[in-house]
């Protein structure tokens, strides 16, 4: 069954916030910033501050420069997440499968909802972005697709208050000729790469032998030529289901089996921010950490730990990981590497009572506050580059699988 899901974003969130509460900055360029130091960065600048070429990234001194007559707000994000929730609760209004991807931008799959708002995808998107205009006084901008990846893709076309369909008949069109780092999950690196083969566009892309695809970046291969194809069946996650998990964990297949310690541990520590970032996100904390191991037989084992006190940082959460997988005596090629973290409570937003401890906590927020702004994984611990440098570069070996 032909799927519809919408991705809202909104548009530049923080400072339309903070225009609509304050009168004073509305139809002026405003920059949001974390404080006012000449290398303070921009986390958000207005439309009218775009307009004079300001940028999202930008140094608060540069864009001065830009436009001297820019007024800079420092960012509050407990009135932004407060926001969210309101606009959370106005989307569930439409699907009960509602997924925010941060703080703001989500998915809806709204498959199930169009007949009993008797309109199509694009009659709900344009509900939505009406009743967020008036209801919230907010602009925001719609994709309409059949999946999350081309969803997604639609959103970024047009804004701000742009509403943007791709229908299933037009997919092929629309990817014929787009650069392949649009695609939401193509970065620099796998950029670079693709470009080597030859590889522009994801019709290019689509048309890549899934074999060579795969000899080159492993399990992403795959992957890679479902986005080339606009193909991708990943379900919008329920936010109920979310709401209290008993354990929260991810798991990730290696590019390529591997024994070396070094690449296993940034892996380790990869997925244990992930697991972390989702921890934080549910505002909970755990204090059983599971590693998993899968051997290149598909053997697989599970060994756990319980710490002494709760936690809900990546850090904290790998160097158990870590210690777990050297208990575990893995001296055989690895295919498969997890974290979960088990045995969970609600957190109540503090420190770590362990002194130790309250750095992980404070970096973790950091991270948090930067990634939510700039997009997943913009920030990360140096050692996460060991995994990246492994699953792009080194699997993109010729001859290396
Ligand atoms: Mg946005």
């Amino acid at each position: 069954m032909t799927r519809t899901i919408l991705h809202l974003d909104m548009d530049a969130y923080f400072a339309s916030i903070e225009q609509k509460l304050n009168p004073a900055l509305q139809g002026k360029p405003v920059v949001v910033v974390g404080d006012l130091k000449r290398r303070s960065i921009v986390l958000t600048a207005s439309y009218e501050a775009r307009a004079f070429g300001i940028k999202t990234g930008d140094l608060f001194w540069n864009a001065q420069k830009l436009c001297p007559q820019v007024i800079p707000v420092i960012s509050s994000h407990h009135k932004y997440s407060a926001q969210t929730e309101e606009l959370v609760a106005l989307l569930e209004q439409y699907s009960s499968q509602v997924e925010m991807t941060s703080i703001d931008e989500g998915y809806l799959d709204v498959t199930g909802s169009l007949r009993l708002f008797k309109t199509d995808g694009e009659g709900l998107a344009r509900l939505i972005q009406k009743r967020i205009q008036d209801e919230l006084r907010l602009p925001c901008s719609v994709g309409v697709a059949p999946n999350k990846l081309l969803a997604k893709l639609a959103s970024g076309m047009k804004k701000p208050m742009g509403i943007t369909v791709i229908r299933p008949e037009t997919v092929q069109d629309i990817l014929a000729q787009l650069p392949i780092e649009k695609i939401s999950g193509i970065g620099p690196h796998l950029k670079a790469s693709l470009n080597q083969m030859g590889i522009m566009t994801c019709g290019q892309l689509a048309q890549a032998p899934l074999k060579q695809l795969e000899a080159k970046f492993g399990a992403i291969g795959r992957w890679l030529k479902a986005c080339g194809l606009g193909e991708d069946d990943s379900p919008v996650k329920n936010a109920g289901d979310e709401d209290t998990p008993k354990s929260i964990g991810h798991s990730t297949t290696l590019p390529k089996d591997t024994k070396d310690r070094r690449v296993i541990e940034s892996f380790l520590l990869l997925l244990a921010e992930k697991v972390g970032t989702r921890l934080r996100k549910a505002k909970l904390l755990g204090r059983t950490i599971t590693t998993t191991v899968r051997f290149h037989d598909f053997k697989t084992i599970s060994k756990s730990h319980t710490l002494q006190e709760a936690v809900d940082d990546g850090l904290s959460v790998s160097k158990a990981a870590v210690r777990i997988f050297d208990q575990m005596h893995a001296d055989r090629p690895i295919r498969l590497l997890g974290v979960t973290v088990s045995n969970l409570a609600d957190s109540d937003g503090t420190p770590y009572l362990f002194e130790s401890m309250e750095k992980g906590w404070q970096v973790a927020r950091a991270m948090d506050a930067i990634n939510e702004k700039y997009g997943k994984g913009k920030i990360r611990r140096a050692k996460v580059l060991d995994a990246e440098k492994f699953g792009v570069l080194e699997s993109a070996m010729p001859g290396k699988k």
